[in-house]
């Protein structure tokens, strides 16, 4: 598969705005200055420059490659970490240094079923990818995506999913919650649990993408092969 050479951006921050009341996540838009045109497939992530040092952190694209103008970032506001508050400080006009497109975690060309598992913002990527296969793609295989948060103060972009999943039959998806309020009566608990319940039958004619912090990837990626995938059809990407 042909990927674009990382190299060095300039991008403007053209919106900013918080996806949850709590303010815990934050979505950035950024247009490109220099070069002005930017290839990436969908689950690439972008390295930002944070600060005099230069420093870095990465972030993956929440866009999909149909904007080559500029990309999209959704951004967990991590304590005083370093990284996610220079993001969630810039303010609308400020501009940054990115080295792009960066990474491998991107959808393989084969034909099986696909099953997205994400924890926290781990859903990024996979929303990229999610979103180019049904919209840029017309994707018809079965696709399901299981995507485990604490609560449901966390909660964003469930309304968006309940449209893609109504417009496009062949994607389902499960939000499980490890500290939901007693009003939840969907999936609670781990994803683990989730898919253990969901796929008994077995996992052998699916291929997964999984991200989320490395602990948790290695603790799906075990329970992914419990339920008979094999290890090869397993991508991960550790946040
Ligand atoms: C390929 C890749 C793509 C990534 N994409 C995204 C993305 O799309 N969105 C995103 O928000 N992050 C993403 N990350 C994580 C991101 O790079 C930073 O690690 C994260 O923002 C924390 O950096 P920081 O500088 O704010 O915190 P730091 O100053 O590095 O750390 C502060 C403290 O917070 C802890 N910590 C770090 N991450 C978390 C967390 N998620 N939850 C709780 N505690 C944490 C650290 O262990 C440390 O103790 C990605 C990481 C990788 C490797």
């Amino acid at each position: 598969m042909e990927m674009s050479k990382p190299q060095k951006y300039t991008a403007r921050v053209s919106d900013k705005y918080f996806l949850t009341e709590n303010e815990k996540f934050v979505y950035l838009k950024f247009e490109l200055v220099l070069p002005d045109r930017i290839e990436y497939k969908a689950g690439q992530y972008v390295s930002i420059k944070i600060n005099e040092v230069g420093e870095r952190r990465s972030y993956s694209i929440a866009s999909t490659s149909s904007d080559n103008h500029g990309f999209h970032l959704i951004v967990e506001v991590v304590g005083e970490g370093k990284g996610s508050n220079f993001l969630k400080n810039l303010e609308i006009g400020q501009e940054i240094e990115a080295l792009a497109p960066m990474g491998q975690f991107v959808i393989k060309e084969t034909s099986k079923k696909m099953l997205f598992v994400a924890t926290g913002s781990g859903i990024v990527p996979i929303w990229s990818m999610i979103n180019d296969l049904l919209i840029n793609k017309k994707e018809t295989r079965q696709m399901r995506l299981h995507w485990g948060m604490r609560n449901e103060e966390d909660l964003f972009f469930v309304d968006d999913l309940n449209q893609l999943s109504q417009e496009h039959p062949n994607f389902v998806f499960d939000i499980v919650l490890s500290k939901p309020s007693e009003e939840w009566d969907l999936c609670n608990g781990h994803v683990q649990d989730c898919l253990r319940r969901d796929f008994s039958s077995g996992l052998n004619d699916w291929e997964a993408y999984v991200c989320g912090r490395p602990e948790i990837v290695i603790e799906i990626v075990n329970t992914l092969s419990e339920l008979k995938m094999n290890p090869e059809n397993i991508y991960h990407e550790k946040f």
